[in-house]
């Protein structure tokens, strides 16, 4: 379908104000991630005082350019030339999303917001000494005063079916509890028997080869060698050190990875830095067209981590990678991975086994993390759980799902810093991402049968521009439900995953 609109001068010049005004608010929200990639790479430590500072201020100064009530004139007096236009026009994807964004940052008193910054800050310091002395009821007050605060955020909004539906929103926009309910509670189901099947058998998978001595420049000179194979652009991308690694882009042309090496256990870099890869081709591959405004970002966390868990687990684990993979590693630790067979690399990267603690799950365990503390936060929140009993609430569940004892709370309740930092409603999109990346992958092998040949020889282009195609380039054009449908080809499914994930099984736990 055509459309031909002819703008009147207003309506021009209403359209340059707000794209001009959006693109200034997206320069600084870049700023603001780029002060942040600097703390955690390179800043020297005394510097962290005043970056606070100027962190806040450029966070600020992005608010206040947004919420201003001009934005909100010119979105209503742009509404007539919007519905002139089909709705995946560029133009009227910009005002849709902006006006969903202003909207629903106006209706949060600007005191609140700056609550919920204060108690995230004083919170995170009183998690690192709790965690530190594994003492859950040094941290309770903390985590009550978060709650209070997240209840009086979603008193903010209209009432929904689930109070937990308005905290989803901010990571998984237009998602329910409901659907997440759905997909999640029949693959606890499907997978509570292959967790006890995996549970029986710890040592029928060993890893023993990635622990060793392997130099952080050795491994930093094998990653850089190996990554340029999946898309990484030396010219629009970097790598560095972080202890908590992250992607960050600043711009489609600007993408910054961080890592970490440890230099007794290559997994941690290896796989890590896979991951971080995928977070990076996404933002790379954001439409440059789209520019510098609320369309020039991932749709959604989901989405986000779709892509980082499909390059780190179903590619990087799977045996046609390593087929390619191995005689690289071999040539960077010849004295590690001299006399180690390529197929017991390809087992050590999928061993499975229940642990405590969700970053250093595997696949198969991964899901039960999440699904516990996805219950437990709607518990939480709707009040039917009481923070002074969420520690034996946690551990009754990893005993019922993951079939462990956490020994303290450290190793328990404690381990994650997302509550203390406010960020609830965000464990789901990590396991979303899992199930979305084995919907799209089934869907890439359909459409490219012959994907794991390209792998082994090394061939990985095909299936980033496959990705950038149906997935990257759209930014925020499309809601995140219909995304997932022009990516995976259907809507949230987790069969999939638990084809995958038992053909996985069978093949190392035979
Ligand atoms: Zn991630």
């Amino acid at each position: 379908m055509k459309t031909t609109t002819t703008l009147d001068r207003t309506t021009d010049q209403t359209l340059a104000d707000l794209k001009a005004r959006l693109a200034a608010v997206s320069d600084l929200y870049a700023v603001e991630g780029l002060l942040g990639w600097d703390q955690q790479t390179i800043m020297p430590p005394k510097g962290a005082a005043v970056r606070a500072e100027q962190l806040a201020t450029v966070a600020r100064l992005a608010h206040e350019r947004f919420v201003d009530d001009e934005i909100g004139q010119w979105l209503e007096d742009l509404r007539p030339y919007e519905e002139s236009l089909p709705a995946d026009a560029d133009d009227a994807s910009l005002i849709r999303v902006a006006r969903r964004d202003y909207e629903k940052i106006r209706r949060v008193p600007g005191e609140l917001l700056a609550e919920l910054v204060r108690a995230a800050s004083q919170g995170f310091g009183v998690w690192v000494e709790a965690k530190d002395a594994s003492d859950f009821e040094r941290f309770r007050p903390s985590l009550e005063r978060m709650l209070d605060l997240k209840r009086q955020y979603i008193a903010c909004f209209e009432p929904a079916a689930c109070a937990y539906d308005v905290l989803l929103d901010d990571y998984e926009p237009g998602m329910t509890t409901a659907e997440v309910r759905a997909v999640f509670g029949p693959l606890r189901e499907a997978l509570k028997p292959l967790v006890a099947r995996v549970g029986e058998r710890p040592d029928a998978v060993d890893d023993a080869c990635f622990y060793g001595h392997f130099p952080a420049e050795e491994q930093r000179r094998f990653m850089l060698a190996l990554l340029p194979k999946l898309g990484y652009d030396p010219e629009g991308m970097r790598l560095d050190t972080a202890p908590h690694p992250f992607a960050s882009g600043i711009a489609p042309s600007d993408v910054r990875l961080t890592t970490r090496f440890d230099e007794s256990y290559l997994a941690t870099a290896l796989f890590g830095t896979i991951h971080e890869c995928g977070h990076g081709l996404y933002e790379a591959g954001i439409d440059p067209a789209l520019g510098r405004g609320p369309l020039g970002n991932a749709v959604s966390l989901a989405l986000h981590e779709s892509q980082s868990r499909l390059w780190e687990n179903v590619v990087g684990r799977g045996q046609a990678f390593w087929h390619f993979a191995f005689p690289l590693l071999r040539e960077h630790f010849p004295t590690r991975f001299g006399s180690v067979a390529e197929e017991t690399v390809f087992r050590a990267a999928n061993r499975m086994r229940p642990s405590l603690i969700r970053v250093e799950a595997d696949e198969l365990t991964y899901p039960m993390h999440i699904i516990l503390r996805f219950e437990i936060e709607q518990d939480l929140i709707d009040g039917r759980l009481a923070v002074a009993d969420l520690p034996a609430a946690w551990n009754d569940k990893m005993r019922d799902y993951l079939g462990v004892e956490p020994p303290d709370d450290a190793h328990g309740v404690l381990q994650d810093v997302h509550w203390a930092d406010g960020l609830i409603g965000y464990f789901p999109t990590y396991l979303l991402g899992s199930i979305i990346a084995v919907q799209v992958w089934e869907r890439v092998r359909v459409e490219m049968p012959d994907v794991e040949e390209q792998f082994a020889r090394g061939e990985f282009l095909s299936l980033r521009d496959w990705l950038r195609e149906h997935l990257h380039r759209h930014g925020r054009k499309f809601t995140a439900k219909e995304t997932i449908e022009l990516v995976a080809g259907g809507p949230l499914d987790s069969a999939p995953f638990v084809r995958y994930i038992t053909e996985k099984v069978e093949t190392l736990y035979r």
